[in-house]
């Protein structure tokens, strides 16, 4: 096989391409939705390779106003309560369910981070918007990537897709896969859900079809958690255990998830590895990937990290005599990445 054949093996390579295939190609459709794109975003139980975000493009447009990190869940208590004139806070925020000890916490660090307007009068605090908060996300797409995807690569995924239909919180999950170019792709004959979309893809070409089409999931209705399943085999009869989740915690998570996504976008994989490695290297083919100078081939985030056998430290002379760019290359490749990643978030 191929350097690029061998390249394409890997899973994260092929989660990149992806990514990037999402922010050429989506929306399938011909809706004039703004895209972003992030990766391995979820919940504390279920994580997403992929997560397109389709947006409304003046909203995204005005969520730049409140920066470029993400807004947590306590953060977004207040300022899409906050009102539009003086108010002291307890008298124009719903009731939080925790301490408001923590509310005044992130009244401050809204305050801080000049997302809202603070005063005191006497020994009460009132607040007052700067902008309303508006909704941004329109939809939210999940795609699971699994460039091999055999009869044992099925079997591992199927309840993994089970659980994200059964609780819909995302509104359409897909399966991204290589394409073989087989009169019937083979992903067609695995046992998935059905209503899971099938995407194949050519990871070097990005050329792509829609093998399987997904059904719309109910994310404004309630959702359902699988949380234990029957160990199977004809002497189980042990049903499977969930529970019920509520619309407005589903609605909560998924805010919580595109702010999380429009904060870190699918660039932010060199976070996690070691640009400061004198044998990293970010190439150039239609996007930036990763490369590995001294293991040849495009290594994964877990590889790439100081538990590496090849790993060296760029010499401290590359940044002293600021080659190529002031602060070494380390530096230059996290701010290459950064640049594209904020082109993606308009108003910013
Ligand atoms: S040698 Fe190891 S740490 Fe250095 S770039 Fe390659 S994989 Fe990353």
């Amino acid at each position: 096989m191929n350097r690029a054949g061998t390249e394409s093996e890997s899973e994260f390579h092929f989660e990149l391409r992806t990514c990037r295939w999402a922010e050429r190609e989506w929306p399938l459709d011909s809706s004039d939705a703004a895209i972003l794109v992030a990766r391995q975003l979820g919940t504390k139980r279920r994580r997403w390779d992929t997560i397109v975000l389709e947006c409304d493009p003046d909203a995204l447009r005005h969520r730049a106003k409140f920066g470029e990190k993400r807004l947590d869940g306590d953060l977004l208590h207040v300022v899409r309560n906050a009102p539009e004139e003086w108010t002291y806070y307890r008298d124009c925020l719903p009731d939080p369910g925790y301490p408001w000890r923590y509310v005044r916490e992130s009244i401050h660090e809204a305050d801080d981070r000049g997302v809202l307007e603070t005063r005191r009068n006497g020994n009460r605090i009132e607040i007052r918007r700067k902008w309303p908060y508006r909704e941004w996300v329109r939809r939210i797409v999940a795609i699971e990537n699994k460039p091999d995807l055999d009869a044992s690569a099925a079997r591992a995924l199927r309840p993994q897709l089970e659980y994200d239909v059964a609780m819909a919180l995302a509104d359409e999950v897909w399966v991204a896969t290589r394409k073989t170019g087989e009169r019937i792709e083979p992903a067609l004959l695995e046992r998935l859900p059905v209503e899971a979309g099938i995407l194949t893809l050519d990871p070097d070409s990005l050329e792509s079809e829609v093998a399987w089409y997904p059904r719309r999931l109910d994310v404004d209705g309630p959702g359902t958690r699988i949380l234990e399943r029957p160990a199977g085999g004809p002497r189980d009869a042990s049903p499977a255990q969930f529970e019920y989740v509520d619309p407005e915690v589903k609605a909560r998570k998924r805010l919580e998830i595109a702010e999380r996504a429009y904060e870190r976008g699918w660039r932010s994989f060199a976070d996690t590895m070691r640009p400061d490695c004198r044998h990293f290297e970010l190439r150039s083919a239609g996007q930036f990937l990763p490369w590995c100078a001294a293991k040849g081939c495009c290594q994964t985030a877990a590889e790439c990290s100081s538990r590496c056998s090849h790993v060296e430290p760029e010499p401290p002379a590359w940044r002293t005599r600021g080659w190529p760019i002031e602060g070494g290359p380390g530096k230059r490749s996290k701010t290459l990445l950064e640049e594209r990643r904020r082109r993606r978030r308009p108003g910013l």
